[in-house]
């Protein structure tokens, strides 16, 4: 599922009143507990984090729950920061790799978060961006200089940072704000949402890319115009080009995340996927991935076929030329002859490009496995629901 947004909007902090109140203990330590109440009619959410006394993030909190105890910080001096979401509901995270900027829910405390575009896995923590940096050490100086001072207790006004968004005045010392990005995905696999730059990307929870998904709704809406009698060629060719890109992008992730000697990684950038035997062998010889797993050979003929019709809908106003009849060995036609799709042609490719594309999407993840918890977690959710 993608939802367009639009694109880039300064969107607002939660807002809301984090207070500490300082207490002694039986043996005369200075502790202090911590609450947050939310004071707008917004969606938020809350994210804790331990910090050392300096400001560093060092790990999440798992919070299980009423009565659960949290997780052991990394380290005692470690203080505990709830760092509220924007006002959507979202954090925004910053991968420490490839330096993009994406927003979502946030992922598992106890599990890694993966970067929606180059797939980098690491802990939660390692993705803040720079602002929510200076957030967590602004925080830390105010519990600590709280506690110097003797107060009983500290209250940070997050009100006045929501209000602050999008104005020019001066910003509050713990101002900051998230921006909305490009596309809203939601992970097919284990359901969770991310707000990317662009159309393909991983789930940050799950680590499933999406490039599946995308074919599918493409397959959906192609489908749908067949159905409504429209133009068969052109969906013949809409379906043969939503294959090129959504698989190209697939290949070049493949070449960028795979070591490899520079002249295979330089021939497959330039790789174009007009011909599926070349394709199909390409991919077969260089990652192990058949693309025509399981297909009976007049499926993969047809395939070819469609592929190189493509072809002659795009180029050529669908008129035969000698090279079709040579490359695609379709001799039921004859030299000039405008092509015709049927409602049955053009269906058959969309099932034939969607074998192709779940082979390609199925070898790409037992090379980069998404993680297991979310999935099963999500697939255990629709099993309950399904019973009700
Ligand atoms: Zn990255
Ligand atoms: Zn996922």
């Amino acid at each position: 599922m993608r939802k367009d947004s639009p694109d880039f909007r300064e969107v607002a902090h939660a807002g809301g009143k984090i207070t500490f109140n300082y207490i002694i203990d039986d043996e005369g330590r200075r502790k202090f507990s911590v609450r947050f109440e939310g004071s707008k009619p917004n969606t938020f959410r809350l994210w804790t984090l331990y910090a050392l006394p300096q400001g560093i993030a060092v790990g999440s909190v798992t919070v299980g729950g009423v009565g659960v105890p949290w997780n052991p910080p990394p380290h005692p001096s470690c203080i505990p920061v709830m760092m509220p979401s924007d006002s959507e509901g979202y954090f925004g995270h910053q991968c420490p790799v490839c330096k993009k900027y994406w927003r979502s829910p946030g992922g598992w405390a106890q599990l890694p978060l993966s970067c929606a575009y180059c797939g980098y896995a690491d802990e939660q923590h390692r993705f803040l961006t720079d602002a929510q940096q200076k957030f967590i050490e602004s925080y830390c100086y105010v519990v600590l200089s709280g506690a110097e001072r003797e107060q009983s207790s500290v209250t940070m006004d997050m009100d006045a940072v929501a209000d602050a968004c999008g104005k020019e005045s001066e910003k509050p010392p713990f101002y900051y704000a998230e921006e909305s990005q490009q596309s809203l995905l939601q992970c097919t696999a284990c359901g969770s949402l991310s707000d990317i730059l662009g159309v393909f990307g991983y789930c940050c929870v799950c680590a499933t890319r999406n490039n599946f998904s995308h074919f599918l709704s493409v397959a959906e809406e192609v489908r749908a115009r067949i159905s409504s009698l429209k133009n068969y060629e052109n969906c013949v060719r809409d379906i043969v080009s939503a294959f090129d890109s959504i698989a190209g992008d697939l290949l070049r992730e493949l070449v960028r995340r795979i070591p490899m000697i520079k002249k295979r990684k330089e021939k497959f950038l330039r790789f174009r996927l007009h011909n599926l035997e070349t394709v199909a062998k390409e991919v077969l010889e260089c990652f192990g991935i058949d693309l025509l797993f399981g297909m009976p050979s007049k499926d993969v003929e047809d395939a070819k076929v469609f592929f190189h019709r493509r072809h002659l809908y795009e180029h050529k106003g669908g008129e035969v030329d000698e090279k079709y009849i040579q490359d695609s060995g379709d001799f039921s036609v004859r030299l000039k002859q405008v092509l015709r799709e049927t409602v049955e042609s053009s269906h058959r490719s969309v099932s034939l490009i969607t074998t192709l594309m779940s082979n390609f999407n199925d070898g790409f993840h037992e090379i980069f496995p998404p993680l297991d918890e979310p999935v099963a977690y999500e697939n255990e959710r629709k099993r309950r629901l399904k019973q009700t």
